[in-house]
């Protein structure tokens, strides 16, 4: 998959740590700056694609990409 939007990341300008919240105040920090990032739509994807269990990536924590997901899968199932 893709990686070159990683380059246009605002998360590169912040320590990596921060994208790791142990909390949910952690985790709308996160979010905060995910949601002017340039590159939040490829990201938010990759994560999904490559199922990376943690962290917040493209705006959607862990929980959050679960749900995507199962929504995902759903969805399919219904189109079938
Ligand atoms: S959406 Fe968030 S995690 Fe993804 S590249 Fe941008 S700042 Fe980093």
């Amino acid at each position: 998959m893709d990686t070159e939007w990683m380059d246009n990341g605002l998360c590169r300008q912040v320590a990596p740590s921060t994208f790791f919240p142990n909390d949910g105040v952690g985790v709308d920090v996160a979010r905060r700056i995910c949601a002017s990032c340039p590159v939040q739509a490829p990201c938010l994807e990759y994560a999904l694609v490559e199922r990376i269990d943690h962290g917040v990536w493209g705006g959607a924590s862990e929980r959050e990409r679960r749900r995507i997901l199962k929504r995902r899968r759903q969805e399919a199932a219904a189109a079938r």
